[in-house]
């Protein structure tokens, strides 16, 4: 397991008959008994399901019945997503005994495509957060430097990923926390527009921003893995019915005929000069590939930031509310039923996820609604149209994922300096973009510095096209000394 990069060569072993899903998962589990006490990033494993479901693989292998495009692929899910059986505990004190009553539709999709779950993993709580720190039971270390952050808030998933203890791992995106993680750690993290994924079973943190998708070590398995999970669901009204094309189809080598459009101050104001130079280096890679550069102006992204936390705390504010120490996991007794209430949630949330509450609480009252939601929401708007106008110019939109690599544990202790960790990647999400983060090299201190590409609503064929053609160019692999 440890030296196949990639699902479809480990699914094919398996159906060959060249290694069973037991010795799979097995040596799944090997590494992660080796590695995981130094990184951190499973909340929960789950060894004998895994072994069972992986049993069963090789019962079915026997019998000659069909087996998925995923068949025997160890999958880790981040503790946010059902799994049922399992925990969903979202890294917070207030759902810490909480057992998922459902699979997630991703998780049973996955299943459907013989991917075995593995184990559940670290974030930060609620997913809020860029670093993995604010989880209220753990701290997971960054593979390529342990006393460096993962990135967030899917930093579990990330670092699994890229501590190679699993193929392919879940993350959910609501401003970045897919991408940035996936820069991070050098690997290849996928947010699908809006509505090509399924929420149900996601607990949800900003409903108009969150989406679902996979991190990998290769653009195909990206791909494979949203052919696995995308298109309608009726348990999602705003999943699309939109056609999800073939994607292993649109996997290219060269770049012909793409237009790549750059704003150049994402480069040139890049706080990290390698970040900056390896990813304009990137750029021309794809020019080289046949790609024509073309430059665009966003002049609304900046404003992405602010817009992000007033729409993304509102909608956080009310998403918690149904937290409330009856329904569901924590429960404070004390002698009056609204005591309770505060008791419960007072213990049960930590300080960033109140700081949410707060501040959405306050953005949506009556007296602050206007100035606050109202004009986050028409600015929302503006950032959308200045996407409409750039995509009618280029197909893809490439920049840096994140204006730095792996920061060290703790030196970002001002919620403000962590929150612009994401100022590259949050108008995607408020615009519904389709986006990737891969890695195109390191900076002077061996760090994994990740490239962001992002398409209209519903291009991710395009996405996966232009990706792969410049992961095959670079023809790079960033493995972790562990
Ligand atoms: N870092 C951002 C936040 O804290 C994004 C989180 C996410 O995408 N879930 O809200």
């Amino acid at each position: 397991m440890p030296s196949i990069r990639d699902s479809f060569e480990l699914a094919a072993r398996f159906k060959a008959g060249e290694s069973s899903a037991e010795a799979t998962i097995t040596a799944a589990f090997k590494v992660i008994d080796s590695r995981e006490s130094k990184v951190g990033a499973f909340l929960q494993l789950d060894r004998e399901g895994a072994l069972a479901q992986a049993r069963s693989l090789d019962a079915l292998r026997r019998q000659n019945k069909p087996l998925g495009p995923l068949a025997a692929v160890p999958i880790a899910v981040k503790d946010n997503i059902h799994v049922l059986g399992q925990k969903t505990t979202c890294a917070s004190r207030i759902l810490g005994d909480f057992k998922a009553p459902y699979d997630a539709t991703v998780t049973a999709r996955l299943k459907a495509a013989g991917a075995v779950v593995i184990g559940k993993t670290n974030l930060d709580e609620f997913a809020m957060g860029s670093s993995c720190e604010n989880s209220a039971f753990q701290q997971t270390h960054n593979p390529f430097d342990l006393a460096r952050v993962p990135g967030g808030s899917s930093g579990g998933s990330a670092a699994a990923v890229a501590a190679r203890m699993a193929l392919i791992s879940l993350g959910s995106d609501t401003g970045g926390s897919i991408r940035e993680p996936a820069s991070f750690c050098g690997i290849v993290g996928m947010k699908p527009s809006y509505g090509r994924v399924s929420r149900y079973g996601l607990v949800a943190f900003a409903s108009s921003l969150d989406q679902i998708g996979p991190f990998s070590l290769t653009v195909r398995d990206a791909a494979l893995a949203l052919q696995v999970m995308a298109g309608r669901d009726e348990l999602d009204a705003t999943s699309s019915s939109e056609a999800v094309p073939d994607y292993q189809a649109a996997l290219r080598t060269d770049c012909k005929g793409l237009k790549v459009g750059v704003v150049k101050s994402y480069f040139d104001e890049c706080p990290n000069r390698d970040v900056a130079s390896q990813c304009w280096s990137a750029v021309e890679r794809m020019k080289k590939l046949g790609a024509e550069i073309v430059e665009i102006e966003l002049p609304r992204a900046k404003d992405g930031l602010a817009v992000y936390y007033v729409v993304a705390s509102a909608e956080a504010s009310s998403n918690l509310s149904r937290f409330d120490g009856v329904r569901f996991g924590l429960r404070v007794n004390t002698p009056s039923a609204i005591q309770n209430y505060f008791a419960t949630r007072g213990q049960g949330f930590g300080a960033e996820v109140k700081r949410r509450i707060m501040l959405g609480t306050y953005a949506l009252s009556a007296g602050a609604y206007d100035e606050y939601y109202g004009r986050a929401s028409k600015v929302r708007t503006l950032i959308v149209n200045d996407f409409k106008a750039a995509f009618g110019h280029c197909d893809v939109i490439a920049s840096p994922t994140a204006p730095f690599t792996a920061f060290k544990a703790g030196e970002k202790s001002d919620p403000l300096s962590m929150y612009l960790c994401d100022i590259y990647t949050i108008p995607a999400n408020l615009a519904g973009l389709c986006a990737l983060s891969m890695p195109v090299g390191v900076d002077a201190q061996g760090l994994p510095i990740g490239f962001q590409l992002q398409c209209a609503p519903y291009a991710e064929a395009t996405l996966f096209g232009a990706a792969s053609a410049l992961e095959s160019d670079l023809a790079l692999e960033l493995v972790p000394k562990l």
